[in-house]
């Protein structure tokens, strides 16, 4: 292969190369950002339709495989994820090569082990669910009665969408707790009693420059995201204050450059983490349209090393996700403010085939046309 195998497009200067681990949407929508500022794309996906492969070369194999690694990153200005699942072990071969690999696999080590993601937390003096470590079924009785009930007994890795994971409300749920998840490390957490679900997206370049977009608030069914509204309604300054110290302590103690995601419980003001994703996120889409510069395009600006973009919001938006089913493109586009984002993937119950961002100038406006989604197929969205 080439070292560059995309065409020249910038009078003389090689049009910047990025490989890309992993082809879903998040991939497509790294590229759908990026090739308007001339960036190339490559994908390593082990499927071949995977649907990132519309907006580049997609090599499909395994994301840890050698030989594939090779083949995608060859040439690459940098390398980077759409997956915290990546092996981190493929992403340190593909370091190891001199192809800078962004963000820093330990982001990876991290975000692949709740023990380690709280741990981390702690040592940085950042909140987090009371937790502890549960290896056998004598731990898991000693964790149930240090922390109580109720509790979330969660895999330490491999765990997403709400899987891997179950409560315990009563004693006699240790049981079958254990059947279910018992045979792998595992980690015991208090159940929060938050407020709500926000989620801070941060963004910090190869020199350093931090920013972050205003707060988002989430709401889940059955561990998936369904809405994520932005600015989080009533957000005080004080809140995205400390929203932002937390992020960028994660930020600087990583050697950070990228997106990264921390999804925060909300507990009476207090900001406890819940989980970190080292990569472009869910609850983040709304900044295509509503945010001054997307957090797609600020995280190739990051990794590219190119000036980051302001992450300041324009008006209020919803983002409202397609699971299991696309609406009609007709009866979304018929609301006002609404941008549909249709992924190209085989529907399938539970799996994201897209999204709506809704943009409004005010909360009233934002609701009327937020409600005008109710009933449609694959949107949740209270009537
Ligand atoms: P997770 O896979 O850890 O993001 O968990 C999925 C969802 O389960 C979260 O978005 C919360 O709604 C809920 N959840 C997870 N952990 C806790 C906890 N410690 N306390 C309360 N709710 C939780």
């Amino acid at each position: 292969m080439p070292a560059c195998s995309v065409p020249d497009a910038q009078g003389g200067r090689p049009a910047p190369l990025v490989a890309v681990l992993g082809g879903g949407q998040l991939g497509r929508m790294l590229a759908l950002a990026g090739i308007p500022l001339g960036i190339g794309f490559r994908f390593l996906d082990p499927s071949p339709d995977a649907t990132a492969g519309a907006l580049g070369l997609l090599v499909v194999g395994p994301l840890g495989d050698e030989t594939a690694l090779v083949h995608v990153t060859e040439g690459a200005a940098v390398v980077t994820y759409e997956w915290e699942g990546v092996p981190a072990a493929g992403a340190r071969l593909v370091a190891a090569t001199g192809t800078p690999v962004l963000p820093p696999p330990v982001a990876l080590d991290v975000a692949q082990d709740r023990l380690r993601e709280k741990e981390l937390c702690h040592r940085l003096g950042i909140g987090t669910p009371e937790f502890a470590v549960v290896d056998d079924r004598a731990d898991l009785e000693r964790a149930v009665k240090e922390l109580g009930l109720p509790a979330v007994l969660k895999t330490r890795r491999g765990g997403y969408d709400g899987k891997g994971q179950t409560a315990l409300h009563e004693p006699r749920d240790v049981e079958r707790a254990w059947s279910e998840l018992g045979g792998v490390p595992l980690v015991l957490e208090s159940l929060v009693p938050f407020d709500r679900e926000l989620s801070v997206l941060a963004v910090r370049g190869r020199d350093g420059a931090t920013a972050c977009w205003p707060l988002v608030e989430n709401h889940h069914d059955g561990g998936i995201l369904r809405r994520s509204y932005a600015p989080a309604p009533a957000l005080t300054e004080q809140l995205q204050d400390t929203a932002e110290r937390l992020a960028g302590k994660l930020l600087d103690e990583l050697e950070y450059a990228g997106v990264l995601a921390v999804e925060l419980f909300d507990v009476q003001g207090e900001l406890l983490v819940n989980e970190l994703a080292p990569r472009v996120h869910n609850s983040g889409h709304w900044t295509i349209e509503g945010a001054v510069t997307s957090q797609f395009e600020n995280h190739l600006r990051a990794i590219l090393d190119w000036p980051l973009g302001s992450t300041a919001a324009i008006g209020v938006n919803a983002m409202v996700n397609c699971i299991g089913a696309m609406p009609d493109p007709a009866a979304v586009l018929a609301i006002p403010g609404a941008h549909l984002h249709d992924y190209a993937k085989e529907p399938r119950p539970g799996r994201k085939v897209g999204h709506v961002t809704v943009t409004a100038t005010d909360a009233g406006e934002l609701r009327e046309s937020v409600a005008r989604l109710a009933g449609l197929p694959g949107v949740d969205v209270p009537a």
